[in-house]
């Protein structure tokens, strides 16, 4: 068995990217030494801030959840966990029973939006009357719901589990479609609560591995969906180029980052919906159209 790098321990992990063999304990140091800097050095955090903590009951927001509740009290930051129910049968159910769980033991308020409570379907019912790949509908209605909630919560931060293959997956989803501005922008804008991702640059795998060695009570699960979204693909093909050259997927962070910053955009001037108040671009945001669309497609009619 491979020892680890920095001590006479038994390696629990290779990092193939990096060439460093780690036991369960320098794995740990590691991982959180590394979130620690990912957020200083790009400044996500500072004291006193009021941060909305995105939370799925899964893994990569409940890992978020612990290591932001370890800096609470030395940065005095003051967290709220959000948590949104898409009304997807035999998975959400689970998760947020998870999520109300871990949120208790730390002594975090835990609200939750519904798609139910606030469009009147469930994203099962929107996929069904609409044909609509699901994951098109979630992704819209989520970031909505999660930015509103933030918004009225108060947060000053919004904070999502988004580790390094969901951005790289992104980055490459983006280029893929050729939608330019969203690769260049990304979801800044004038009057939304600005988001961090503490997690972008530790892979998937890690995550899971840290959960696991931590102790943390995290589901495993997948919606049911997941499988039929273009993310899926590009996931696959990813873990598949990862595999055959280590340390790809920091290569399209790095890319992706450094294309950004000679391109520098404005962030959106953005308004406010007509009839709902939320920050957007057009006239009518984006969420409030979708809606209409499924309720049309509930009433029979076409979407
Ligand atoms: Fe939503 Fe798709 Fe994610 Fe399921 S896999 S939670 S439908 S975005």
């Amino acid at each position: 068995m491979a020892k680890c790098s920095l001590c006479r321990r038994t390696a629990c992990y290779v990092q193939r990217y990096s060439g460093l063999r780690l036991c369960g304990e320098h794995f740990l140091r590691h991982f959180e030494r590394r979130v620690r800097r990912t957020v200083m050095s790009r400044g996500m955090l500072r004291r006193g801030l009021r941060v909305g903590v995105a939370l799925s009951g899964g893994k990569d927001s409940t890992v978020l959840l612990h290591l932001l509740h370890g800096y609470a009290e030395k940065l005095e930051l003051e967290l709220v966990a959000v948590l949104v129910d898409e009304g997807i049968t035999g998975y959400r159910e689970v998760s947020r029973r998870r999520a109300h769980k871990v949120c208790s033991e730390l002594g975090v308020e835990l609200h939750v939006r519904s798609f139910r409570d606030t469009f009147g379907f469930t994203l099962d019912e929107a996929a069904h009357a609409t044909r609509w790949k699901p994951c098109s509908v979630c992704s819209v209605l989520r970031r909505y719901l999660l930015n509103t909630a933030a918004s009225e919560l108060g947060c000053q931060r919004l904070a999502t589990g988004h580790n390094l293959d969901d951005v790289a997956q992104s980055v490459l989803m983006n280029y893929l479609r050729g939608d330019v501005e969203r690769l260049l922008r990304g979801s800044r804008g004038h009057g939304m609560v600005p988001r961090i991702k503490p997690l972008m640059e530790v892979p998937e795998k890690e995550v899971a591995l840290y959960a696991m060695l931590s102790g943390l009570e995290v589901g495993f699960e997948e919606c049911g969906y997941a499988g039929e979204s273009f993310r899926s693909l590009v996931r696959e093909v990813l873990l598949q180029l990862e595999e055959h050259t280590p340390g790809i997927r920091y290569g399209i962070l790095r890319g992706w980052e450094r294309l950004r910053g000679a391109v520098a955009t404005e962030p959106r001037p953005l308004r406010a919906c007509t009839k709902c108040g939320a920050p957007c671009s057009s006239e009518v945001c984006g969420a409030c159209r979708m809606v209409e669309a499924v309720r049309r497609g509930l009433e029979g009619e076409s979407p």
